[in-house]
């Protein structure tokens, strides 16, 4: 069974490790370096991310965190998780880092400024699923190697995304009770 962290810095950490238990795998916080060591992949949660960035950089997690994301270590981000992943974000604050490994621009905050907060039946990879969104990023755009996953209105925005080991959605799938994108993400860190 794998064993899939959820990072523990910030965020709704205790609802990913339930969804991640009911997808079929083993789950636990990572809150440092030698936990990140011992997990087969990794969920960022919904959260802060500037808070995000900065405890993990207290926690001496950035650096670490980059390079098993470079090797090929699957994961998962969700909101500000999804900020977290991207290569380059739109309307951080100054001077704002992420982990990386997604090839997209993010714009934090996107649906923030139309609607602080709101919930959506959308299609994730084929299938319908109840998303809700809370002061939700957007994709604003992708390279090559990334395939949209889903779509949200307003405006048909990129919400999901995948490239290879790594997945990001902009809405919370961990407050719902539909596992669909945690069976989803433990399938992938099955294949791969
Ligand atoms: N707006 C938050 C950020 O920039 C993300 C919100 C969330 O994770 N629900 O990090």
């Amino acid at each position: 069974m794998p064993e899939i962290g959820v990072l523990a810095l910030q965020g709704d950490v205790r609802e990913h490790v339930r969804m991640l238990q009911e997808a079929g795998a083993e789950s636990r916080p990572v809150r440092g370096p030698a936990e990140l060591d011992a997990v087969d992949a990794l969920v960022v949660p919904g959260g802060e991310s500037t808070t995000m960035w900065k405890l993990a950089d207290t926690f001496e997690l950035l650096e670490p965190l980059r390079m098993r994301i470079k090797d090929g270590m699957p994961a998962y981000g969700s909101c500000a998780g999804m900020i977290m992943l991207a290569d380059r974000i739109e309307d951080g604050v100054a001077g704002q880092q992420t982990f990386g490994g997604i090839d997209m621009v993010v714009r934090r905050n996107a649906f923030g400024r139309q609607v602080d907060s709101f919930e959506a039946d959308l299609d994730f990879a084929g299938a319908p699923v109840h998303a809700v969104f809370i002061r939700a990023p957007w994709v604003e755009s992708i390279g090559p190697g990334v395939d949209v996953l889903g779509r949200a209105e307003p405006g048909d925005r990129i919400v999901a995304v995948r490239q290879g080991p790594l997945l990001a959605t902009s809405f919370h799938p961990e407050l719902t009770g539909d596992t669909r994108v945690h069976r989803y993400f433990v399938d992938m860190v099955r294949e791969l």
